[in-house]
């Protein structure tokens, strides 16, 4: 079995669900006391946030490429960056590392072509409902058609996930305020919703609504294990 290296603490929140998904996973693949090889780091995300409020992406990047390498000196054979939003700097953190990045987006979008839709709906923080990182390798990467919601309700996406979600707060009025979101992209034609930071999946779950949900956080797990087994 290979070992799965893993980028965590944005937020821990999020890295806590992939811990235990990638060892529920390998468990029900291989059976008896089976559980995954990882090699992880966590960072302080606090000051990963601020990089990216700040708009120092570089710094962020570096941070992130010089814990990707302590990953990889751990003995990582690939690596999970276990956050939607800073795929932005995975180029970055790619350069600096000779494992290569299994890239959340890129799982994510073959799962939604395999499943024969073409409009999906994106949820996430701004930085990737709004940047060419994510909303654009969809696009242009695999052909999807990408809805984001307007601007108010990306404030209140964004607003939610940084000040609820990575601390752990999950309430029932902000969930009411996703699903009334990921109605309106439907209505618009969104054919499935992209939960595409990993912290969404803890206050909407596929049980909450009928629209097919893509939580990113699961088929990121998904990947890494096949890809350990294999
Ligand atoms: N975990 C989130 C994501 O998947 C947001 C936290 C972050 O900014 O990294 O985008």
């Amino acid at each position: 079995m290979k070992t799965i290296g893993l980028l965590g603490g944005m937020s821990w929140e999020s890295t806590e669900i992939y811990y235990r998904l990638l060892n529920e996973g390998v468990k029900a693949k291989l059976g008896g006391l089976h559980s995954a090889r990882i090699a992880m780091v966590s960072v302080d995300f606090q000051e990963i946030e601020e990089m990216q409020h700040n708009g120092d992406w570089d710094s962020a990047g570096r941070t992130l490429a010089q814990a990707a390498r302590q990953v990889e000196a751990a003995g990582a054979d690939f690596l999970l960056i276990c956050t939607n939003t800073m795929h932005k700097v995975a180029p970055q953190i790619q350069e600096s590392i000779s494992i290569p990045i299994l890239h959340l987006a890129d799982a994510t979008a073959k799962r939604i072509l395999a499943a024969g839709i073409k409009t999906i709906g994106l949820l996430g923080t701004n930085f990737t409902m709004e940047q060419d990182f994510y909303k654009g390798r969809l696009i242009e990467k695999f052909g999807l058609n990408v809805l984001v919601p307007p601007k108010a309700d990306r404030d209140i996406i964004h607003r939610i996930i940084y000040d609820e979600l990575c601390l752990g707060q999950v309430k029932d009025a902000s969930r009411d305020a996703y699903l009334r979101i990921m109605e309106d992209l439907r209505s618009q034609g969104a054919e499935g919703i992209i939960e595409g930071c990993t912290e969404i999946v803890m206050l909407v779950q596929q049980h909450h609504t009928d629209i097919p949900l893509y939580d990113t956080t699961s088929i990121h797990a998904e990947e890494a294990i096949l890809e350990a087994i294999r």
